[in-house]
């Protein structure tokens, strides 16, 4: 902010656009215009949605069985390279499931990142269980590894062949990774961890399917995964989630709690209680649709950071998005960090000064055990997540 000439808090958006500052973005542009306004994501709708989803309408197969939530499952498990796939309502009904299927029951704990959009603490809590909230490493803003092996090592004792958390006195029992915008996290370092502990891994990979962890997909790094497609990930249904595995029994689990517990077709005979978490044929059409290009948008996403990076990386005071040099990051959402010392009140004025004008711009989350609903539960020497949430701002 400083020497732009523009205070940290600007009142009005008019004060933001002086002259000069248009100027400069003029002289940037050189014969390009820019739009108007220009929104951090949107969804890329120019391939087979209308053909597919007509299709649906044509032959009246519009709810939650046709042959387009077949062709979806079978084609998304072939991408990730999972043996099997259950599409699912959105994202959040997928790692709701996946923690049943996993064995996470009332009263235990499972791992998970603060630094993070809140579906999969919710989830945790969905099922009875308690987060345990896990700081991101500095260097790619991932789950630390060596953050997680501290505290089983110093905060836990095994008990039955069970391991216990000392301060808790409960039993943990996963580690759930959020690969956030579109980064893997350290999985040869969890798979360790989850290892020498027991313990299962549910990756949340809502953010990053596309994004390839030493060259292999996010999303089969674990033991059962989840995606979303959201409007805003990287590819759309509008809404809708997947849930991915190789374990024979989990995929028929979350397929069975997915609909309702239903175990006669006809007779309504319900042996648990279930879901109606299914995804329809209409919204599978359009993501079989968006499932053939996706490798394009990865590709595209790319080629928008690759810019990003050369412009702003010379810039003093911002830190540009870092990628892992063995990795394929899709950076879902794009995103810098101001300066070391930079407040809340300085990011959100840039935040400011971007959307007036027409660039859409968002801060990161705000760290999840510092919300209302998390503030009794253990949270392991939080530090980078904070700094990252004051510094970071999505592009679009
Ligand atoms: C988007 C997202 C989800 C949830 O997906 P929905 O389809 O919106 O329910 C879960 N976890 C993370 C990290 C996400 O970004």
């Amino acid at each position: 902010l400083k020497g732009t000439g523009l205070g940290p808090t600007p009142s009005k958006p008019s004060e933001t656009q002086s002259p000069e500052r248009s100027l400069d973005i003029d002289a940037t542009l050189g014969d390009r215009t820019l739009p108007e306004f220009i929104p951090l994501a949107v969804p890329e709708i120019r391939g087979n949605e209308w053909r597919y989803i007509k299709e649906c309408l044509d032959t009246n197969w519009v709810s939650s069985v046709g042959s387009f939530v077949d062709r979806f499952e079978q084609e998304l498990a072939g991408y990730v390279g999972t043996r099997y796939a259950v599409a699912t309502v959105n994202g959040t009904a997928a790692l709701h499931i996946a923690l049943l299927v996993a064995g996470v029951e009332a009263d235990d704990e499972v791992l998970v990142p603060t630094l993070t959009f809140i579906a999969p603490a919710n989830t945790i809590r969905y099922v009875g269980a308690w987060p345990v909230f896990v700081d991101a490493e500095p260097d790619y803003w991932q789950l630390d590894p060596q953050k997680v092996a501290q505290f089983l090592e110093d905060g836990c004792r095994w008990r039955n062949g069970s391991l216990f958390n000392k301060t808790t006195g409960r039993r943990v029992k996963a580690i759930l990774p959020v690969h956030i915008l579109g980064h893997p996290c350290d999985m040869d370092a969890i798979a360790d961890i989850a290892r020498k502990y027991g313990l299962a891994i549910i990756e949340d990979a809502t953010e990053s399917l596309g994004a390839k962890y030493k060259g292999r997909m996010v999303g089969h790094l674990g033991d059962i995964a989840c995606f979303s497609f959201n409007g805003n990930k990287i590819i759309t249904t509008g809404g809708g989630g997947m849930i991915v595995t190789d374990n024979p029994e989990w995929a028929d689990r979350a397929r069975y709690l997915t609909t309702q517990a239903k175990d006669d077709s006809v007779e309504y005979i319900h042996n648990e209680v279930g879901f109606n978490y299914r995804l329809t044929n209409l919204q599978a059409a359009m993501g079989v649709a968006q499932l053939e290009r996706l490798e394009e948008f990865v590709a595209n996403k790319r080629a928008i950071a690759g810019v990003y990076n050369q412009a702003l990386k010379d810039l003093e005071g911002i830190t540009v998005m870092p990628t892992r040099p063995s990795d394929r990051a899709t950076h879902w959402l794009y995103t810098i960090l101001l300066g070391h010392d930079t407040t809340v009140q300085e990011r959100q004025a840039v935040i400011r000064i971007l959307n007036s004008l027409g660039i859409e711009a968002r801060p990161l989350w705000q760290p999840i055990h510092s919300l209302p609903p998390y503030l009794q539960c253990q949270a392991l020497q939080i530090e980078h997540s904070v700094d990252l949430y004051q510094r970071g701002i999505s592009l679009p």
